[in-house]
């Protein structure tokens, strides 16, 4: 099979807050590539076993969701949508009770491996020429042989800053305090504060909106140069 094959594939992680999700929407639009919020998934499968009023503390019955689990992600930068089964979550899976749990649904070992197999196979499949896939394991786990891989980073300060500005339901104490402890529970479980080998950081503290995607386009124009 011809390397050209599959789609050119762009790993990025960081934490929350770091504006993960909007830099690698707005960065797969200039580019003409797909996009894949894997975070999106992890959501929606804690919206499910809300949904059925399971215990998302409880590992077993997380695992045993996955079998009723019916999932669809639009992978269109401009067409995004998040469904479960019949129902549009694409906004519900953005609530704070769903970022309560959410965690703890990650957490689960079965559910890992469940959605990574699935993250490869959309991002195999994107109409694209290229792909920019978003999360927290995608440089490590899902894909550590992506051409580009990317770790957007930035101060805790502006992380907390930018999420709280996202937020008008909740006081900024709250917003810092949830997101902490999110990072917190999510860093036991997968390594997203420190670039691995071979893995590019893009700071974005100090960078605006549209500086942090030239940023991130540069470091994917450079992989793709050497790749070619
Ligand atoms: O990126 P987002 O904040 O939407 O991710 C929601 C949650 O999904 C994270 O807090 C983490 O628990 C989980 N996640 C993960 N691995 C990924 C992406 C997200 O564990 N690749």
């Amino acid at each position: 099979m011809s390397k050209h094959s599959y789609p050119l594939f762009v790993a990025i992680d960081g934490p929350a807050g770091s504006g993960k999700s909007s830099v690698s929407r707005a960065a797969a639009r200039r580019l003409g590539y797909g996009y894949l919020d894997t975070g999106a998934a992890y959501r929606a499968l804690a919206w499910h076993v809300l949904a059925r009023d399971i215990d998302a503390q409880d590992a077993v019955a997380v695992a045993g969701a996955l079998e009723s689990f019916d999932y669809s992600i639009g992978t269109d930068p401009d067409a995004y949508f998040v469904r479960v089964g019949e129902t549009d979550v694409t906004d519900a899976i953005r609530e704070p009770q769903i970022s309560a749990v959410v965690s703890a649904i990650a957490r689960v070992p079965a559910v890992r491996t469940h959605l990574t197999e699935l993250f490869r196979s959309i991002a195999r499949n994107v109409p694209q020429p290229g792909v920019v896939v978003e999360g927290r394991d995608i440089t490590t786990v899902v894909a550590p042989e992506a051409q580009a891989r990317i770790l957007l980073t930035a101060s805790e300060e502006a992380r907390m800053a930018r999420r709280s500005a996202e937020i008008s339901t909740q006081s900024a104490h709250t917003v810092a305090e949830q997101l902490r402890s999110r990072d917190r529970a999510d860093s036991q479980v997968v390594e997203f504060m420190s670039a691995a080998d071979g893995v590019t950081t893009v700071d974005s503290t100090h960078l605006d909106f549209d500086q942090t995607i030239d940023a991130v386009v540069e470091v994917i124009n450079t992989a793709r140069n050497s790749h070619d």
